[in-house]
């Protein structure tokens, strides 16, 4: 920590997984005064599944909090593709070389236990407090940014904070607001899709052997058909199995494009996926009716800037993605460490050593988020396809996938999008990038 710096108040918009994530690395890089403020009453909806990949995993070891969040989580030891209608394997790709290969190993995990895991750890450092109920607004960008609170009981205040980190998610609305200055808005991608999260307990699914075999496997499976696949892999200790699916979003169809939730009805899913394997199906049938739910899937196109001043967007609110690639939290946690890097390093608290950090961690994690996205999408065209001659020529390279790791149409077993994704320390490459910047040797 540089002692010139002096006391640097942050202000987080937002306790997802990304203003967690920059709370605490924040924290542990020797910040003193760091602010969140959540809309929610309290850290919101975290029933469903998470992969947790190597580059999320090593952040949170250095922030002190992976042990208790890998401790319930199951580590992969194998990746497998089936075709959607008879279960059969079309390729097949061995996870277990990861822990080696990148020093953590690629886990999956339950939602509660990552952002528990982190809430719990921000609780111990002194710096954080956090705000709930607490509804942010920007008011003022220079020469500190200032924002108004709106408490969901009580009178607006308005704060003053040297930094503010923007994790306001995909809704985010500091967003248009930096972007109002360059007279655009995020272009809207509609992906035309829609996800299901499903959970279901080991009770749920003792009575059926090909089932309970499905939870005791270290294996994520995605089973893909046209138009539609779902991923699965066990959680909690193994004691539930996590399925979420991707189909085409009919129930969104007149929605506005704000809405991002809606309840999902059980019979609408069946006839989504009864062209599906049996085992899938038995499965989707002991999913209670009350319980589910239906996610809009959506995205943006690159956004012109990330940063306003001493504002800078983080996770969701700047890269939102499709699931595909299993990468958008781990994302916002890379935004979360290279943040605290380069704040940390700040040599003052002037707004042109903030803006200039801030362009830092735009350079380091911008273009890297958005690859990331076109991946993300490009995997999902090929999930999807029909019968035909492409989807021919697509299961000849997952089968190739069975004998020796190479490329594959589904990005997320690509050996390289592998090498990129966990082999990178972006907050190594962060603290390079920072001394360059202020020209420091
Ligand atoms: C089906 C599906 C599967 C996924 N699977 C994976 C996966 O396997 N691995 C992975 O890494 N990622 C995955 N993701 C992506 C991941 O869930 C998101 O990228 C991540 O949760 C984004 O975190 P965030 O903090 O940016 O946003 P959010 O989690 O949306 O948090 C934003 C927070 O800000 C608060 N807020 C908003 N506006 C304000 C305001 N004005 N004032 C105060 N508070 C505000 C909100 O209440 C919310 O709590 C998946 C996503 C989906 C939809």
């Amino acid at each position: 920590m540089n002692e010139d710096r002096g006391d640097l108040h942050v202000a987080i918009i937002g306790a997802g997984m990304g203003g967690l994530a920059c709370a605490l690395a924040l924290a542990k890089h020797g910040i003193e005064r760091i602010d969140v403020y959540e809309a929610a009453s309290n850290l919101g909806f975290v029933g469903a599944g998470i992969q947790l990949a190597p580059n999320m995993g090593r952040i949170l070891e250095r922030l002190g909090c992976w042990e208790s969040i890998a401790k319930e989580a199951t580590e992969v030891k194998v990746a497998s593709i089936r075709q959607h209608s008879d279960n059969r394997e079309l390729g097949r790709v061995d996870f277990s070389y990861v822990r080696n290969e990148y020093g953590t190993p690629h886990m999956v995990g339950h939602r509660s236990s990552l952002a528990g895991g982190m809430y719990n750890a921000c609780k111990e450092e002194k710096a954080i407090t956090f705000h709930f109920n607490s509804f942010c607004d920007i008011k003022s960008w220079t020469p500190r940014p200032e924002f108004t609170v709106t408490p969901r009981e009580g009178t607006p205040y308005d704060v003053f904070a040297d930094v503010v980190l923007a994790a306001d998610g995909i809704k985010s609305s500091v967003r248009p607001q930096i972007l109002k200055e360059l007279g655009t808005d995020a272009e809207v991608i509609d992906s035309g899709q829609s996800a299901y999260r499903i959970m279901l307990t080991r009770e749920q699914m003792a009575s059926d052997p090909e089932m309970l075999e499905l939870l005791e496997a270290d294996q994520v499976i995605r089973w893909i058909g046209e138009r539609r696949h779902i991923i699965a892999y066990p959680i909690s200790n193994k004691n539930i199995y996590n399925i979420s699916s991707t189909q085409p979003d009919i129930h969104f169809a007149s929605a506005p494009s704000a809405t991002y939730t809606t309840r999902g009805s059980k019979t609408d899913m069946l006839d989504n996926f009864n062209d599906f394997c049996p085992l899938v199906q038995r499965m989707l049938h002991l999913v209670p009716d009350q319980d589910l739910c239906e996610w809009k899937l959506r995205v943006h196109s690159p956004l012109p800037t990330w940063v306003r001043g001493s504002v800078a967007l983080v996770g969701d609110a700047c890269h939102p993605t499709l699931p595909h690639l299993a990468q958008g939290a781990a994302q916002a946690i890379e935004d979360a460490g290279v943040l605290a890097v380069v704040l940390s390093m700040l040599p003052d608290r002037s707004s042109d050593s903030i803006n200039e950090a801030l362009r830092v961690y735009e350079r380091v994690r911008k273009e890297r988020a958005e690859t990331l996205i076109d991946l993300a999408a490009a995997s999902c065209k090929a999930l999807h396809l029909g019968e035909g001659a492409a989807k021919e020529e697509r299961d000849k390279q997952f089968a190739a996938l069975k004998i020796k790791a190479g490329p594959s149409p589904d990005k997320y077993l690509d050996a390289e999008v592998q090498k990129m994704i966990m082999g990178i320390d972006i907050m190594e490459v962060a603290r390079n990038e920072f001394l360059k910047a202020f020209g420091i040797d």
